[in-house]
């Protein structure tokens, strides 16, 4: 007899991982979303070599996607400049060709995708705006957005916002930035610029609120004077980036690891753990957290959601950990200094940053889920 998949809510990297994996054990998971078209979420488009790994693991080619390999980390403050080549290469892809990869990857293998908005979870259903969903288990993967009463405590006094803009196609932009992920460190902020798919730059702040509100709250002013401030950043906006749509998301709440879970209720990607953005690292927790929660369900069904919960937490915290430091010496213009000079005589020491600030992948490895 079929056994009754989890319910999947959210069609993001999490959700569509667990859908695969699934899928591909012969079940016909639902995956309910809320957006029928994909849209090119907010994100930096940065894919670390961890992540085209698990992407291939899924079956799923980065090159495919057009997507740019990228082979070099530059660091960029008013002071210094530091170029690093990363580990192993990564990729720059937008996220509505990544989603729409994973999606139709899913729906391959199996899964059916449904269009709702889901409200909240109650006695293990997921209740939405067109009607109520049921599955064994419920997997919760709505990344950034909270389901009613399944909040993420926004701890932070000074919370960070996430910005975007998308510069064109712009020939002298694009050569200085072939093969190259820039992280641009400013004081309570820090932007990546990395060429997507299309050619186009994309340029993603994470930004304390109190740096917005010394703008005046106006994204626009602050990236006036973020150009005024740092030359190479003002160079990478070039001069037609006042025409450029700018995005914003509100109170990213960094840091947050969910230990614990109700039952039957697996919390997967930005709703298990929410990594500074600076590392890189969250479309890899997403994927990992979709690939294990399917793996424990196939093992245990709804009732290992603790176990997957304790497990997910206890491999992403290290580079939680790691990343949260990186981001409190990246914020500070001293501290930032400092540590720019360090690795640029010990170059050991960023290539020891760029590794813990992984999520290890024995850490998640198959024989682990037996404790
Ligand atoms: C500023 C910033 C820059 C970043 N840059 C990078 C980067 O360069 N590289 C990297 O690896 N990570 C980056 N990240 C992190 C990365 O974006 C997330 O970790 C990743 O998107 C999490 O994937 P997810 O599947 O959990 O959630 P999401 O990608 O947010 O997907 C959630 C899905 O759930 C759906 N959904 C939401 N609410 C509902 C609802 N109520 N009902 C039904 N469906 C719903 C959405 O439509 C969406 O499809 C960045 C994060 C920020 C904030």
């Amino acid at each position: 007899m079929r056994r009754t998949p989890p319910l999947i809510v959210g069609a993001g990297p999490a959700g569509c991982a667990a859908a695969i994996v699934l899928a591909r054990a012969g079940l016909r998971p639902v995956i309910v979303d809320r957006d029928a078209e994909i849209p090119d979420r907010l994100c930096g488009g940065f894919l670390s070599w961890r992540t085209a790994e698990q992407m291939q693991e899924l079956g799923l080619d980065l090159r495919d996607l057009a997507a740019a390999p990228v082979q070099r980390l530059k660091l960029i403050s008013v002071h210094h400049t530091l170029d690093a080549w990363l580990p192993a290469p990564g990729y720059a892809v937008s996220r509505r060709t990544l989603d729409r990869a994973l999606r139709e990857e899913a729906i391959a293998a199996g899964a059916r995708l449904e269009i709702d908005t889901i409200r909240g979870i109650d006695s293990g259903a997921a209740v939405g705006k067109r009607r109520t969903w049921t599955g064994d288990g419920v997997f919760l993967a709505t990344g950034k957005h909270d389901v009613r009463g399944l909040g993420r405590p926004r701890r932070s006094r000074d919370p960070a916002l996430g910005l975007r803009l998308r510069l064109p196609n712009d020939a002298s932009r694009s050569a200085t930035l072939a093969g190259v992920i820039e992280l641009h460190l400013f004081e309570r902020s820090y932007a990546g610029v990395v060429l997507q798919e299309d050619g186009s730059a994309n340029v993603c702040l994470a930004v304390r609120k109190s740096r917005l509100a010394s703008c005046g709250g106006d994204p626009r002013r602050l990236l006036v004077s973020l150009r005024d401030d740092h030359p190479l950043f003002g160079n990478r906006l070039g001069t037609a980036w006042n025409a450029a749509r700018t995005e914003t998301i509100g109170a990213v709440p960094y840091g947050w690891l969910a230990q614990r879970t109700a039952p039957g209720l697996f919390r997967l990607g930005d709703q298990a753990a929410v990594i500074p953005s600076l590392a890189g690292e969250g479309l890899s927790i997403a994927l990992a957290s979709g690939v294990l929660a399917a793996q424990v369900w196939l093992e245990h069904g709804a009732d290992g959601a603790a176990t997957f919960q304790r497990r997910i937490a206890a491999a992403a915290s290290p580079a939680l950990r790691v990343a949260a430091a990186a981001r409190m010496i990246a914020e500070r213009p001293l501290t930032a200094r400092l540590s720019m000079k360090l690795a640029e005589r010990v170059p050991a020491a960023l290539n020891w940053l760029m590794g813990a600030s992984r999520v290890a992948p024995a850490s998640l490895a198959p024989r682990s889920l037996a404790a």
